[in-house]
């Protein structure tokens, strides 16, 4: 356990008050799925009561978290009960290892952009999410249950978000403030259609983009616990961006945004990492942010409708961006803005808790569902690809009359650059 999560653990005096606030304790009435009983498991461990069992009730307890940091919220001494299961995660691969496959995702692919393409061109054979996930089913490491999950994933792109703009990744676009664009995983390799989006608001908003190869932000090798991983993206992230010039890192992924905002925390022990951390951190926007702080208007002429929105934990919680998008929406002439209730409450995929397990996850999600159509909104926008794709198969699930789309893609809607695929 990091030194700084000890007095962390020790500041839980056991009131109860997270218990309302945490979606997996609310959908499964188990105390040790409680930040309360995260919090006592963590501290047994610490103080070494009982040596490191390897339960499913220990696993369980460690591992089907959010991460979502409801629990902080409602808690008065603001027990960062998120931090404190992540660094338990570590302790738990140090005492019984981790697999190799977790050595080579965190430490060897996802920091390194041309390895990583490499990897999801040869997955990309396989021509179907569902076919990946079936050759992934027989490793250890992934949930049996995985194959639940394969209608969560959209059909494989035919080109991934670099090759359908090769003027990018050759250095720049557009003309204008000089800005560079963080495009996450999701939006490279998963969803090209909604980076294009995103591009195309840059670039109308009139800036010169550039988007360098990069790799991973770090935050999946630092949700599993590794710690170093994470670390290794975070160097190699800072380094790439900081001789560029830009005034402005953005991204559209509210994870992404969150934890590139997090590096100079993660590397505040290593002195040479101190300063170009801030300086990058500085930079950083998501885009709700980016859009917000501009004179920019959207149109489309498909509207009226009635748009609600899904507040991503690591854009509302993490980085406090609740009212921009809202504000960004109800300016689009023909949108009529509704709130759902518990709009940020967790949509049950924080962590990849729907891939881990699948039938929690459902659970959790089936609330927000009921809350979309309490709302009876016929659009919810969402700014995180997780919380997108869980939102879009708990809408198609339900058979429920609701469009689920991303906020850049809502924004950028029929103007939209024409697609390279
Ligand atoms: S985590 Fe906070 S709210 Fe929950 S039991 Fe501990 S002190 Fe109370
Ligand atoms: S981070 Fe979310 S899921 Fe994890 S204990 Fe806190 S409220 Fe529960």
């Amino acid at each position: 356990m990091k030194a700084s999560l000890i007095d962390e653990v020790a500041k839980c005096n056991r009131c109860g008050f997270c218990l309302a606030a945490c979606p997996v304790y609310q959908a499964t009435g188990v105390e040790t799925k409680a930040p309360r009983g995260r919090n006592s498991l963590a501290r047994s461990l610490m103080k070494k009561d009982f040596t490191w069992p390897s339960s499913p009730e220990t696993r369980e307890s460690l591992f089907q978290c959010l991460g979502c940091r409801a629990c902080v919220e409602a808690c008065f001494p603001a027990v960062a009960t998120d931090e404190i299961v992540a660094s338990a995660r570590s302790d738990y691969y140090r005492e019984f290892g981790e697999t190799w496959l977790q050595r080579y995702l965190f430490r060897r692919l996802l920091p390194d952009p041309q390895r990583l393409s490499a990897a999801i061109k040869k997955a990309f054979l396989l021509k179907s999410s569902a076919n990946l996930l079936r050759a992934l089913s027989f490793l250890p490491w992934l949930n049996r249950n995985l194959l639940k999950a394969v209608d969560l994933l959209p059909p494989l792109p035919a080109h991934t978000l670099r090759e359908r703009w090769p003027d990018l990744v050759r250095g720049k676009m557009g003309k204008g403030k000089k800005i560079a664009y963080f495009g996450g995983c999701a939006f490279n390799f998963v969803l090209p259609d909604i980076g294009q989006s995103t591009m195309y608001l840059l670039l109308k908003d009139g800036n010169q983009v550039f988007w360098p190869e990069h790799g991973c932000c770090g935050l999946p090798a630092y949700g599993h616990g590794d710690f170093e991983g994470a670390r290794i993206m975070a160097r190699k992230n800072i380094k790439l961006f900081q001789d560029l010039g830009v005034e402005a890192v953005v991204t559209e992924c509210a994870s992404c945004s969150s934890f590139l905002k997090k590096y100079p925390d993660l590397l505040s022990s290593e002195a040479a990492f101190i300063g170009p951390a801030k300086s990058f951190n500085s930079r950083v926007l998501d885009i709700s942010e980016f859009l917000s702080a501009k004179d920019i208007s959207f149109q489309r002429n498909d509207l009226p409708v009635k748009v609600t929105f899904h507040d991503p934990c690591h854009l509302n919680r993490f980085q406090k961006i609740k009212s921009q998008p809202r504000e960004l929406l109800k300016k689009m002439p023909g949108v009529d803005f509704v709130e759902m209730p518990e709009a940020d409450w967790c949509c049950g995929g924080g962590a990849g808790l729907n891939l881990s397990n699948y039938d929690l996850s459902m659970k959790i999600l089936q609330r927000k569902m009921d809350n979309v159509q309490k709302s009876k909104a016929k659009t919810l926008v969402t700014s995180c690809p997780g919380c997108y794709l869980q939102l879009r198969h708990g809408a198609n699930k339900n058979k429920l009359a609701v469009e689920v789309r991303y906020l850049t893609e809502f924004f950028a809607g029929a103007a939209q650059a024409p697609s390279r695929e």
